[in-house]
């Protein structure tokens, strides 16, 4: 049994106060001076400690209440009310709404799985994972327990192709070398954003967290500056079309990515010819019919292939293609042509939450890349407003990189806790075993057929009887 792997998380505080979800409303009109104001009541004192950050413009009672509404309900005269917070209701968009990007600040600054209370409050079903619900059938067997150590639980997966079979000659040994695998000891490879107010700082912090996990960090090959250089061995670089020198400085770079395009087998030669111990990933878009395209390139000998969604988890060409459908299509395909272990599947866009990487895998990934929670760790509130040239309200590009590494390896410690509990409550104790184990969800739209087809069409202006 390997040696267990184990995120070891800190305590990393916001730099800059969160933008909380409620604020505090209180009057003073019609105050009724009462002998003892419940605001004296407080237990958490925080009327008394109240103040005004200059630097933030904010009253720092928002992020100190706890949300007791004592002194909401204890007020004579209701001169105190909770009030939803616009600027907490404006943060990112649709998709990163702001309740997760909330949850990922939480997780970046203790390292610790969100916890909601009893009971789950969100929609019974949604687009995207949304509509995905996953088996938790053996949640009562409390030795299955990967978190606290009782039941070995491995995320390890390898990038590269396996063999179908072995064969040996005469005296025992293999007849011919085996394809070279790289093993990272969790599904999740961090990738740079599309946007961001980053410096070298920020580059070098994520690259931190990634050899502190034991993972790689994808970014474009003319971002790897000297400030990297000890860190190449856990870089990922972009290799673009035309010459370049990816491979200067210490430490070999093990794997690196070429975006796919029409002289995609040039563009391999070339980088192969930079970095010949490296591995090859190819990035192709999802789009409608990109499985045609993942089974040419298996065919042509590329063993890790990067399936990209948008930043909201869609097809490029069709808004209605979503990566878990197109992930399930891609290895569908794969496994039809008997090709599927021949190579490695990694997916990403629009992956927010720690239980889109378990549901990307039952889907048929065999891990995940992971871009925007990385930013978001580092407080981002998604406003876009470096994509304008203006500046950054919670100061990224300042921030030092032991804080950037800490920050992202306590998210990515609290999401692999997230996928342990998942897989001790499936009863999976091997990631590897996850992939493409459909029967461990439901899927609504299936449901959905599969349960009202039978009843036939309701044709329009018809009455059901
Ligand atoms: S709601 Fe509770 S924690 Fe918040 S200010 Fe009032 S009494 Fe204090
Ligand atoms: S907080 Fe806004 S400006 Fe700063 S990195 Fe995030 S999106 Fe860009």
């Amino acid at each position: 049994m390997p040696s267990k792997y184990m995120i070891h998380t800190k305590q990393t505080p916001h730099r800059f106060k969160a933008v909380t979800e409620s604020g505090i409303i209180a009057w003073e009109e019609g105050c009724l001076k009462c002998a003892v104001c419940v605001k004296k009541g407080c237990v958490y004192g925080v009327y008394e400690d109240r103040g005004l950050d200059t630097r933030q413009m904010m009253d720092s009672i928002d992020n100190q209440c706890m949300n007791c509404l004592r002194c909401v309900q204890g007020c004579p005269k209701e001169l105190i009310h909770k009030s939803v917070n616009p600027e907490y209701k404006a943060i990112g968009d649709s998709y990163w709404t702001p309740d997760i990007v909330a949850k990922l600040w939480y997780q970046a600054e203790t390292g610790k799985i969100p916890v909601s209370g009893a009971g789950y409050p969100g929609p019974f079903s949604g687009p995207g994972f949304d509509s995905m619900w996953t088996d938790m059938s053996e949640i009562v067997r409390p030795t299955r327990d990967g978190i606290h150590g009782r039941e070995y639980i491995s995320t390890a997966i390898d990038l590269g192709k396996t063999p179908n079979h072995l064969t040996f000659n005469e005296n025992g040994d293999l007849e011919r070398d085996l394809h070279p695998l790289i093993d990272i000891p969790l599904p999740i490879i961090m990738r740079n954003p599309d946007f961001g107010s980053l410096s070298e700082e920020t580059l070098k912090g994520w690259a931190m967290a990634a050899r502190g996990l034991g993972t790689f960090m994808a970014l474009p090959g003319n971002m790897i500056t000297e400030a990297l250089e000890d860190f190449r061995s856990s870089l990922m670089p972009l290799i673009g079309p035309g010459p370049q020198e990816i491979d200067k400085g210490n430490g070999a770079i093990r794997l690196l990515e070429v975006p796919w395009s029409e002289g995609w087998e040039k563009a391999v030669d070339m980088a192969r010819q930079q970095s010949s111990s490296a591995q090859v990933s190819i990035r192709l878009p999802l789009h409608e019919g990109v499985e045609k395209k993942v089974i040419s390139l298996v065919a042509s000998g590329i063993s890790i292939i990067h399936l990209e969604a948008t930043p909201h988890g869609r097809a490029t060409d069709h808004a209605s293609l979503f990566l878990k459908d197109g992930i399930r299509s891609v290895h569908q395909a794969l496994v039809e042509e008997g090709i599927r272990d021949g190579m490695t599947l990694l997916a990403s866009g629009g992956l927010s939450m720690a239980e889109h990487v378990a549901k990307s895998i039952i889907c048929g990934a065999d891990g995940v890349m992971v871009d925007f929670p990385i930013l978001i760790a580092l407080e981002c509130r998604m406003c876009r407003r470096c994509t304008k040239g203006l500046s950054c309200p919670v100061e990224i590009e300042a921030a030092p990189s032991s804080w950037v590494a800490s920050r992202v390896i306590n998210l990515v410690g609290a999401w692999q806790n997230q996928l342990l509990e998942m897989m001790g409550a499936m009863g999976i104790r091997d990631v590897r075993r996850l992939r493409g184990e459909v029967g461990r969800a439901m899927f609504f739209e299936e449901l959905d057929r599969t349960t009202f087809e039978s009843m036939g069409k309701v044709e329009e202006g018809c009455e059901l009887e």
